[in-house]
C-alpha cells in the first residue's frame, strides 16, 4: 500500500475507534500526514504496525473521584491517566484539572506528549492525565481535599520507574504539593513521582520558569536563522498563567516588550509594556482575572473576548493558554500586522487552518511539541537530581535547558530538510520526535 493510503486507513480507524475525541483526532491527523515520507523511506514501519501501535495508548484509566465542599456537600468528578507510551521510558506528563476535560482531550495530550519527550533527548515516554474538576473560585481546604481524593486512586498506577505526572493547566505547585503529601502518606515512600514539587522538597530550580522559558529559548533560535532577535521586538503572548507569565519575563529579558496578555475572560493590552509583577500578584497569588490589571495601570486597555488578543500588532506571537485558541482569522490578522515568529507555549493552541496560513506566509512557525519541551526537558532535569538525592543551581538547570531547546531547535531544523520541507518545523518536529520512538518500538518486540 502507498504511504498515503496506510496513513489514511490509520487515521480512519482512530476515528472509529475514538468517536467523538475531536480532539485526539485532530492530533492524531497533523503527526501522521505529516510522517508520509518517513513511511515511504522505512517501509518497516508498516509492516510491522508501528503507526497502528503508536495512536493506541497502552493503558487507560478512567477513575471516580469524590469531594466534600467547605459545607459538606458531597461531589463526584472523573479522574484519568492515559499511559500511552513507554518506549523511550517511564510514562510522563502532566495532569490538568479543568472543566472541559474529558477523554479526547487527556488523549490528544498524552499523544502529543510521545513525541515532545522523545525531541527532549531524555528517557521519558508519553503520558497524561487529569480531571474535569474545576479549582477556580474553590478555596485552598476543597482543592486540597479534591488532590487527595484524586490521588487515593492514582497511586497504585504511578511510581518513579513506572510514570511520573506534573502540572499543567490548573495543576501548579499547590496542587502537586497536595498530591505528593497524599501519595507519601499512602505508600510511606519518599521520592520523585512527581515533578513541580516545591523546592523545600526535592523540586528543581527553573522548573517553575521551565515551559516559558524554553518557549522563548526556541523562539529565538528560529529568529536567529532571519538573521534576527528578541531585541526590540513587540510581543503578545495569551494567556496569564504559568507558560505565559515565565515567556514574558524570559521575552523581556532579551530585549523585546509584551503588551498583551489575557485569560478565558479577555485580555490587556498596555502600549508601555505588560507590568509582569503586577500580573504575577493578580495570578499567582491572588487568583483574581485578568482584567484587574487596569485599574493599577491607567493607561491600559481592558477588552472582553479573549480571542481579540490576535489583532494587536505585534513581531511575535506567543499562545501560551489553551487549544485551539488561534484559529485561522486570529493568524491572518498576526500575518496582515507583520507578525514574522509564533512559538506556541501552549499544547496545539493553533487550529490546522491557522498553522496554514503561517506556512503559507513564510512566518516562523515552532509547533508546541517542540517549542514547549522546555517544561517536560526540565522536569526530566527534576527526576535526574531526584535520582541522584542532589539539587543544581539555577544556572546550571537553565544551562541545561538552553542546550536541550537549542538542540530540539536544530534536530528539527534538520529533520524537516531531510525530508523535504525545509524550514517547516511541523514536520521536522513530527519526524524527529517519531523515528526515535519507532526504532525503540520496532528494537522491542511486538509492544
Ligand atoms: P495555567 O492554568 O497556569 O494557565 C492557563 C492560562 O490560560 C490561564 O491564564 C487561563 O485563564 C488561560 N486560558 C484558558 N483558556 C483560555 C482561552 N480560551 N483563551 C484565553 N486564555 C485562556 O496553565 P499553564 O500555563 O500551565 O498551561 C498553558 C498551556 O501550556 C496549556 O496548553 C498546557 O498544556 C501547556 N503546557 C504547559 C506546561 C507547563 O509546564 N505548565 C508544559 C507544556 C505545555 P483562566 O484563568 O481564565 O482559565
Amino acid at each position: 500500500m502507498s504511504a498515503i493510503g496506510y496513513v489514511k486507513n490509520v487515521l480512519e480507524v482512530v476515528k472509529k475507534r475514538n468517536p467523538g475525541e475531536e480532539e485526539f483526532h485532530q492530533a492524531a491527523g497533523e503527526v501522521l500526514e505529516s510522517l508520509v515520507p518517513v513511511i515511504d523511506e522505512h517501509p518497516e514501519f508498516e509492516d510491522t504496525a508501528i503507526l497502528e501501535r503508536i495512536v493506541e495508548p497502552e493503558r487507560q484509566i478512567i477513575f471516580r473521584v469524590p469531594w466534600q465542599d467547605d459545607k459538606s456537600k458531597m461531589h463526584v468528578n472523573r479522574g484519568f491517566r492515559i499511559q500511552f507510551n513507554s518506549a523511550l521510558g517511564p510514562y510522563k506528563g502532566g495532569i490538568r484539572f479543568h472543566p472541559s476535560v474529558y477523554i479526547g482531550i487527556i488523549k490528544f495530550l498524552g499523544f502529543e506528549q510521545i513525541f515532545k519527550n522523545s525531541l527532549t533527548g531524555l528517557m521519558m515516554g508519553g503520558g497524561k492525565g487529569g480531571s474535569d474538576f474545576d479549582p477556580k473560585g474553590k478555596s485552598d481546604s476543597e482543592v486540597m481535599r479534591f488532590c487527595q481524593s484524586f490521588m487515593t486512586e492514582l497511586y497504585r498506577h504511578i511510581g518513579s520507574d513506572t510514570d511520573v505526572p506534573a502540572g499543567d493547566i490548573g495543576v501548579g505547585g499547590r496542587e502537586v504539593g497536595y498530591m505528593f503529601g497524599q501519595w507519601k502518606r499512602l505508600t510511606n515512600f519518599f521520592n520523585g513521582i512527581l515533578t513541580g514539587k516545591g523546592l523545600d522538597f526535592g523540586g528543581s530550580l527553573v522548573r517553575v520558569e521551565a515551559t516559558g522559558y524554553g518557549c522563548v529559548y526556541f523562539c529565538e533560535e528560529m529568529l536567529k536563522s532571519k538573521g534576527e532577535s528578541f531585541e526590540g521586538k513587540t510581543v503578545v503572548v495569551s494567556g496569564s498563567g504559568n507558560v505565559a507569565i515565565y515567556s514574558h519575563e524570559k521575552a523581556t529579558q532579551l530585549g523585546a516588550k509584551v503588551v498583551a496578555m489575557s485569560d478565558s475572560s479577555g485580555f490587556i493590552y498596555d502600549q508601555d509594556g505588560v507590568n509582569l509583577d503586577t500580573v504575577k500578584r493578580l495570578k499567582e497569588i491572588e487568583r483574581k482575572r485578568i482584567k484587574e490589571y487596569v485599574k493599577e495601570h491607567k493607561l491600559a486597555e481592558y477588552h472582553e473576548g479573549s480571542g481579540g488578543i490576535w489583532d494587536v500588532k505585534c513581531d511575535v506571537a506567543l499562545p501560551s493558554a489553551t487549544q485551539n485558541e488561534l484559529d485561522e482569522k486570529g493568524a491572518l490578522a498576526l500575518v496582515k500586522n507583520g507578525c514574522i515568529a509564533v512559538a506556541e507555549g501552549a499544547n496545539m493552541p493553533s487550529t490546522p487552518e491557522a498553522v496554514e496560513v503561517f506556512l503559507k506566509n513564510n512566518v516562523l512557525f515552532g509547533p508546541g511539541k517542540a517549542a514547549n519541551a522546555g517544561g517536560v526537558a526540565t522536569s526530566g532535569l527534576e527526576m535526574a537530581q531526584n535520582s541522584q538525592r542532589f539539587s543544581w543551581s539555577f544556572e546550571e538547570v537553565d544551562k541545561k535547558l538552553h542546550q536541550i531547546m537549542v538542540d530540539i531547535y536544530n534536530s528539527t531544523n534538520e529533520a524537516a530538510q531531510k525530508y523535504g520541507t525545509p524550514g517547516n518545523f511541523v514536520n521536522g518536529a513530527n519526524i524527529a520526535g517519531f523515528l526515535k520512538v519507532a526504532r525503540a518500538m520496532m528494537a522491542q518486540g511486538l509492544v
